[in-house]
């Protein structure tokens, strides 16, 4: 069951467990039947710190993956919490001990303002991006968004703090967020399903898609499509898929690759940085460069896939990145690619 807070929903957490461990448990990942290559995404997401965006019709299981991203991650640190602890407080939310070191998820509706979303008010007081900091930002329905809301997240998604300006004072507040977006892939919702019953234009497809800004689009490495479940996976006898604690345990070995390497996660290196450690043999910057003149890839975006290929090596405990690793992350950039051909 979803609690709902001031109209934000808030991640369901089981009850302690009766031994006092202190590891909070989250939602599990099992609970998702089928979608192999959301799942993949979500761990890959997990493993490098990458923003995603599942891209499916209505009632697919976008929200229910999301919401499994918090207990995929590494507990937060003491110093996290502290820092969450802090935002809470001065948001007005008060500070809720048994949510301590639980990374947060946070779901504010598409109805919300710019200034809910990255904080204002005479005070200012910080908004969900900033009490979505070292946890999750997930929205929903992303193409409903104001233009105005999705570009005021472009600074923070770049630079983890949001800089409120006030005519009496500018302040500034953490951002650290990762954000895991979703969206129906054309106005009815239906595009791509086999059942053929979306009638939408090629033109009022486009046109959907591109209330999202390339700038936004440039910043999510993981674009995944979240197709509709056969009936077999829908049967309460399907097979559960893998549990968090498995998938989490090899996010944390990849975790600790990154740090050793580079003392930070895949998805905060440097241009330089990336650079350095997400070097390609010479047939690999010749499949890189076919894609980026192929899909029109920015330099941003194509900087973007080298790390989320370097984030899928380090899954498998690779030392350096293959062809297999860099052709993933590539395929990962489904909305540049759809929009390269008609709709069917
Ligand atoms: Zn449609």
């Amino acid at each position: 069951m979803v609690a709902h807070l001031n109209g934000v929903k808030a991640l369901p957490l089981a009850a302690r467990r009766p031994d006092g461990a202190r590891s909070p448990a989250y939602a599990d990942l099992a609970d998702v039947r089928g979608q192999v290559q959301a799942r993949r995404a979500l761990e890959i997401a997990a493993a490098g710190a990458h923003h995603l965006l599942f891209i499916g019709p209505p009632g697919c299981g976008k929200t229910l993956l999301a919401s499994r991203l918090p207990g995929l991650l590494p507990e937060a640190s003491e110093a996290e919490a502290l820092e969450s602890a802090v935002i809470a407080s001065v948001s007005g939310q008060g500070l809720d001990l048994a949510q301590w070191r639980v990374r947060s998820f946070r779901s504010p509706h598409h109805t919300a303002s710019a200034a809910a979303l990255v904080g204002g008010g005479s005070g200012p007081r910080p908004g969900e991006i900033s009490l979505a900091h070292n946890g999750v930002l997930f929205l929903d329905e992303l193409a409903e968004w104001g233009r105005r809301a999705l570009e005021v997240l472009r600074q923070p998604l770049e630079s983890g703090v949001v800089t409120i300006s006030r005519a009496a004072r500018s302040c500034e507040f953490p951002a650290q967020f990762q954000l895991v977006a979703a969206m129906n892939p054309c106005p009815c919702g239906w595009a791509g399903d086999p059942s053929g019953r979306c009638r939408c234009t090629f033109d009022s497809v486009l046109r959907y898609r591109s209330r999202l800004s390339g700038p936004l689009l440039d910043r999510i490495d993981l674009q995944v499509p979240v197709p509709r479940l056969a009936p077999q996976e829908m049967r309460g006898d399907a097979p559960r898929g893998e549990s968090t604690l498995a998938v989490r345990a090899r996010v944390i070995a990849a975790r600790d690759r990154q740090q050793h390497r580079c003392g930070k996660t895949n998805a905060l290196m440097s241009q330089s940085e990336t650079e350095q450690h997400c070097a390609l043999r010479d047939r690999d910057h010749a499949l890189l460069e076919r894609a980026m003149a192929a899909l029109q890839l920015s330099a941003r975006a194509t900087q973007r896939i080298l790390r989320v290929a370097r984030t899928i090596a380090d899954l498998e405990g690779c030392a350096g990145i293959g062809t297999a690793h860099l052709t993933e992350a590539i395929g990962y950039r489904q909305l540049d690619r759809d929009e390269q051909r008609p709709a069917a």
